[in-house]
């Protein structure tokens, strides 16, 4: 058995934090790859290693000195060393590094360096084997994550390796170019690296104790989530609740790994776990809420428009055709109504109206901005009567106007709209309702 344990950038912004890791690590010997990020923040003011490097990286491409700031990131390591009593010297990488930035290495190889740097740092201070990124995961010429070619070499390489530190959020080009993922890549590194060598389970070890019920910045002091599946998990991100990189469920889910969230700063919390399927029901029937302001809705009347066949297409070729995709379309006998990002729309509306007019022939349309979509996402919802009747009191009593509603027929969610003003209030409610009063 083993388990793959990725930390994040502010379980390893200094030496205080790489102790607690180390200290988690040695505490299960199942525990045996390590998927390190660059360091984080060690408070709100700070820098974090990868952001120095991107500017750092930028003073290369405008050919000025940027010797300074790439000693600053030297001493952020050096701090950690010396902080952890390490012998171990960055003397030569940071020359190399230097050479390559002169020879414009480029944006990627620069902010790779972060997780590098601190791989290297771990696997020392562990006593594990380091792994290279560049040489174990591979994109494609089109720069896609070529994710079987991975899979074969990197599986093979950990066979070899009974403890080892793979860097995070970076491999290589077909030519030995380094590419880095997106933004907090390095939780999809763990979870490719989970992939490759069976893991038991992914640990992702990170400042938080797991997903929350809603946002804490809405609701204080939210309940945490203990289990959720991957589907409700994509529900609540793409509404907006991030905890985790979207990419990082993929990997594992093809190989049926769970996820575990953990907090480094509290490591006996469970966190959340996100599974395939689970027969747990959640205490609360729903999982979790989220959601986002800033949508407008298209409302398209047109008499007899429920007998019109191919009405819908032609509304939607009117938004296709502007490059806007659309949110929700809930719809009526004679109206259809759709919903849109009110940024991504706002500086076409009229050329999509005269594109409906145009394509489908309405009798009107009327535009509804400053929205805020609410998702109330839960498993339960389907086995579970009355959830959107609570819902929907709930929301009538905090005197909220609700102005669409969407659910689909895999009861998983309910989508409820509501003016941006009345956002936080709505969840608020909504989170009272099911949480605090369990009525
Ligand atoms: N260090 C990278 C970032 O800041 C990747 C990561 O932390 O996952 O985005």
């Amino acid at each position: 058995m083993n388990k793959v344990v990725k930390f994040g950038g502010s379980s390893l912004a200094s030496a205080e934090q790489f102790s607690k890791v180390g200290k988690i690590i040695h505490a299960d010997k199942e525990r045996r790859y390590v998927v390190p990020s660059a360091p984080g923040k060690r408070n709100a003011k700070d820098t974090k290693v990868t952001d120095m490097l991107y500017a750092c990286y930028e003073l290369v491409e405008a050919e000025e000195d940027f010797r300074v700031p790439l000693m600053k990131i030297k001493d952020r390591y050096d701090t950690i060393i010396n902080g952890l009593n390490l012998k171990l010297s960055l003397e030569e990488e940071f020359r190399k590094i230097s050479e390559n930035f002169k020879n414009k290495a480029g944006m990627d190889y620069a902010a790779s360096r972060g997780e590098y740097l601190n791989g290297m740092v771990m696997a020392d201070y562990l006593g594990y084997e380091f792994v290279d990124a560049a040489e174990v995961i591979f994109f494609d010429e089109e720069g896609e994550f070529d994710a079987e070619k991975t899979n074969a070499v990197l599986s093979e390489r950990l066979l070899k390796a009974e403890r080892a530190v793979i860097p995070g959020f970076y491999g290589a080009m077909p030519d030995g170019t380094i590419k880095t993922f997106s933004r907090g890549g390095s939780d999809v590194t763990g979870s490719i690296v989970s992939r490759a060598v069976h893991a038991s389970c992914y640990e992702n070890w990170t400042d938080v104790s797991g997903f929350l019920i809603a946002d804490p910045r809405i609701i204080k002091n939210p309940k945490p989530i203990k289990t959720i599946t991957y589907r409700e998990l994509r529900e609540l991100s793409y509404m907006g609740a991030s905890v985790l990189h979207e990419d990082a469920v993929f990997p594992v889910r093809k190989a049926g790994i769970p996820i575990n969230i953990r907090n480094t700063n509290e490591p006996d919390d469970e966190g959340t776990w996100i599974v395939e399927s689970t027969c747990h029901q959640s205490k609360y029937t729903i999982t979790g809420i989220a959601g986002k302001k800033g949508f407008v809705s298209v409302n398209i009347d047109k008499d007899m428009m429920n007998s019109e066949v191919g009405f819908g297409r032609k509304v939607l070729s009117a938004f296709e055709e502007n490059g806007i995709s659309f949110e929700h379309m809930p719809s009526g006998i004679d109206t259809m109504t759709v919903f849109v990002h009110q940024p991504e729309f706002e500086g076409k509306e009229q050329a999509v109206i005269s594109a409906i007019h145009r394509l489908a022939k309405p009798d009107s349309i009327e535009l509804e901005g400053d929205l805020a979509l609410i998702a109330v996402v839960g498993r339960g919802m389907k086995s579970t009567r009355g959830t959107a009747g609570r819902i929907f009191s709930a929301l009538a009593h905090a005197n909220i106007n609700v102005k669409m509603i969407d659910q689909g027929s895999s009861e998983l969610n309910i989508i409820i709209g509501v003016s941006n003003a009345d956002f936080e209030s709505a969840i608020r409610a909504i989170y009272d309702i099911f949480v605090e009063t369990q009525l």
